[in-house]
């Protein structure tokens, strides 16, 4: 089977959204195996969907749809599908009813207005695929070898009916399997760790591996096709454990697609392992002005480990809020391993917790005055009376820095923690 995908949507077009449906489609098509040939954009008009349709069928046997399946007049999806295979609209009562449950669910006095009705017209040969989150019902419509599939434009509709309908419909015209893996480096640059593995990278036919740059970080995709799941499993094991034995350092998470589309998972990494561990945690923030914190918060269930986290920007508040003394700043500055040392103990002594973090750094564009270099950064960590106070040079803007900042004291609260569960 091959496919192209077709977006429906002057939107798209002009960019006033972005094809987040060719991505996700693109993606979960490999997964099953499936080549996709083409990607393919076009306005709401009916002519131009015609010829798309009339170009794809070149190459590929099989066409997503996806959009143009609502009820209003620049929805067409529908009708130019019919259109090109030569069949008739059919009306369906039972479409009809289910628009109008739908429509009326838990709307009292909900109006339905008439126009709806033109979603219950449906391509005479064409199977009804049922819209759990929305009005318009998807289809597939076969002739001969040839099969267009509509889906609704709302990612929410269309993914929904894509899992529960498309995926076992597409399942029969693929003959293999592929299951992949997600590696997530933390304090590696995509190079260096390119460098570092590329016996590995090289070797590979069956997995095949892939390196993804991140912000501040790399993912590693290691995907093997196979007959079944086991089988795919089977191969790539070996290369996890290879990796974990040449770069194990910097691996901070493995996981499935669910760890794979994000910039980061290292704060959800560090609650669950603070959850898990039932460890108190207090956070100081100087340069991340509230990242870390607000990042932790991301997780649900924190509020049970999570006591305070505290922004203390000016001098003032360090020596006020966390008991720095006034003689550390002033010989040493409020950038510096001292100052950082004093803020982690003054957080981690307030409520007493068992963990805590805190950051103190120069975040730039312009320097605090002293001849310290924008980008450095010290931060501490404090877990169980034990203290460590790294210093980091890090680059970029001023959101860049803060960020990077962020996620080097999870990653180093991470680590120390690692450390001191391995003393035991
Ligand atoms: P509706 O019943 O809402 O009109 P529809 O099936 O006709 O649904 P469209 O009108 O084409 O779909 O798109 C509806 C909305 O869905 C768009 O405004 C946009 O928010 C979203 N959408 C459509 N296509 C895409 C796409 N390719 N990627 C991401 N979002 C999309
Ligand atoms: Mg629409």
């Amino acid at each position: 089977m091959n496919v192209e995908l077709i977006s429906v949507g002057t939107e798209i077009l002009l960019g006033d959204i972005v094809n987040t449906n060719t991505a996700y489609l693109s993606k979960q098509l490999a997964n099953l195996g499936i080549n996709v040939y083409k990607q393919t954009t076009v306005g709401d008009n009916h002519e131009r969907l015609l010829q798309a349709l009339d170009t794809a069928f070149k190459t590929a046997d099989t066409i997503i749809i996806t959009g143009g399946l609502g009820p209003t007049d620049d929805d067409i999806s529908r009708d130019v599908a019919a259109a090109y295979f030569g069949y008739q609209m059919i009306y369906h009562e039972e479409i009809w009813q289910q628009i109008i449950t739908y429509l009326t669910h838990n709307r009292k006095g909900a109006y339905v207005s008439e126009n709806n009705r033109k979603q219950a017209y449906v391509p005479e040969h064409s199977y009804i695929l049922t819209n759990q989150q929305g009005t318009a019902p998807g289809l597939i419509i076969e002739k001969e070898n040839q099969r267009i599939i509509l889906l609704p434009g709302p990612p929410s509709e269309m993914k929904a009916m894509f899992e529960t309908s498309v995926i076992p419909y597409l399942r029969k015209y693929s003959d293999k399997q592929f299951v992949s893996a997600y590696i997530r480096f933390f304090g590696i640059g995509e190079s260096a760790l390119e460098m570092k593995i590329k016996s590995i990278l090289d070797s590979q036919t069956n997995p095949t591996l892939a390196l993804y740059a991140k912000t501040g970080e790399v993912l590693l995709r290691v995907t093997a096709s196979g007959d079944n799941e086991a089988q795919c499993r089977e191969k790539i094991q070996p290369v996890i454990e290879q990796l974990q034995n040449e770069v194990g350092e910097y691996i901070y998470l493995i996981g499935d697609e669910r760890v794979a589309e994000t910039q980061t998972e290292m704060h959800r990494v560090v609650a669950q392992m603070l959850l898990e561990n039932n460890l108190t945690i207090s956070v100081a923030e100087s340069l991340t002005g509230g990242l870390i914190t607000s990042s932790l918060v991301e997780q649900s269930g924190i509020s049970q480990v999570l006591y305070e986290g505290l922004v203390c920007y000016s001098n003032q508040s360090k020596i006020e809020t966390l008991g720095v003394n006034p003689d550390t700043i002033a010989k040493y500055g409020a950038v510096s391993e001292q100052t950082a040392r004093e803020m982690v103990v003054g957080v981690a002594k307030r409520l007493n917790s068992d963990v805590a973090i805190a950051t103190t750094g120069i975040a730039g564009p312009t320097s605090d005055g002293t001849n310290k270099p924008v980008g450095l950064v010290y931060i501490a960590t404090y877990v169980k009376g034990a203290v460590n106070v790294e210093v980091y040079h890090l680059f970029g803007t001023r959101t860049l820095i803060s960020e990077r900042a962020s996620k080097t004291a999870l990653n180093q609260l991470r680590l120390h923690i690692l450390a001191q569960n391995q003393q035991k």
